[in-house]
């Protein structure tokens, strides 16, 4: 078994396996939309199939974006654990009196985005839980605190379910607070709580949390008046391959849309101390080899 490193050596990978399996993959290759239902089928490949989906990806990143690796030095700025959301699979979220809760004062988030700045970081990431002790114009506080003390750091902050938050606590229009908090100097939001974006699954996930549909509305809204987001999936626990197939169709379409995402980012679920796990009979997150098909498919 090998992985190919050329188009020749893609031709004869071709030639050893499915006819099926070949046309998806030469369809992919030459710019075709790969379907719902072949996306299912790619997930679903195995030995020297799986090698040839891996090296289509491979050879797709190629034409694209040739060998230079990029990348963004940042640093997380998790500024509170306190939430009552209750999500299943969620080891992180702590109500307030837990002895492990916490919450950093504005000073705290000041004092860690200079540090990073003072280590060579050109950003930083806040999200953190739905606190219902901070003030409800914290997400205005925090950006514009940082950006007093640290101009230059882009700031990536405030998942589409803190966007709804802090929407409904202070009255106003997710789109309203998208954009006062871009004239404030917030650079891109976080495509996080997406989950799998499939009603049923995100039920079994969380009932309290934001809807697919809304997370959809946040997204697009901030892709419109220009705040990029990243994409995710949170796989491995309850999902099928048919979830993550329409989960990739959906992130596809909104791309298509408003080439807002900067970047898809592929989340494995962490299974330790979460309920979804421990009662609701959930995965313990993906095997290595979906970790692999689904990097290559959503290439
Ligand atoms: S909203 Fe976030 S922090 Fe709160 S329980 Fe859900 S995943 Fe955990």
């Amino acid at each position: 078994m090998f992985i190919s490193d050329d188009v020749a050596g893609l031709d004869r990978l071709f030639s050893a396996i499915r006819p099926e399996t070949a046309h998806i993959l030469d369809k992919a290759l030459n710019g075709g939309e790969v379907t719902v239902e072949e996306g299912i089928h790619l997930f679903s490949l195995r030995g020297t199939e799986l090698w040839a989906l891996v090296a289509t990806a491979d050879e797709l990143r190629r034409r694209t974006v040739g060998d230079v690796i990029t990348y963004v030095q940042t640093r997380n700025i998790t500024f509170t654990n306190v939430c009552y959301t209750g999500c299943r699979f969620c080891a992180f979220g702590k109500p307030r009196h837990d002895p492990d809760a916490y919450t950093f004062s504005l000073e705290e988030i000041v004092e860690r985005a200079r540090e990073a700045h003072s280590w060579g970081c050109t950003e930083v990431c806040l999200q953190g839980g739905l606190n219902p002790q901070l003030p409800a114009t914290i997400y205005f506080d925090i950006v514009e605190a940082i950006k007093s003390a640290v101009p230059e750091l882009h700031i990536h902050a405030f998942s589409p379910f803190e966007i709804q938050y802090g929407s409904a606590r202070l009255g106003i229009s997710h789109e309203e607070l998208l954009r006062r908090l871009k004239d404030l100097g917030l650079g891109s939001i976080p495509g996080t709580a997406a989950e799998i974006l499939d009603t049923d699954v995100r039920q079994r996930l969380t009932r309290n949390k934001l809807s697919a549909e809304a997370w959809v509305e946040i997204v697009t809204t901030a892709h419109r008046i220009g705040l990029p987001s990243t994409s995710t999936i949170m796989y491995g626990h309850i999902d099928t391959p048919a979830h993550w197939a329409h989960h990739l169709d959906l992130i596809r379409r909104i791309q298509r849309q408003t080439g807002g995402f900067t970047e898809f980012i592929p989340l494995g679920f962490i299974h330790e101390r979460t309920l979804l796990y421990r009662e609701d009979g959930a995965r313990p997150g993906p095997t290595g080899m979906e970790d692999l098909k689904m990097h290559a498919v959503a290439a």
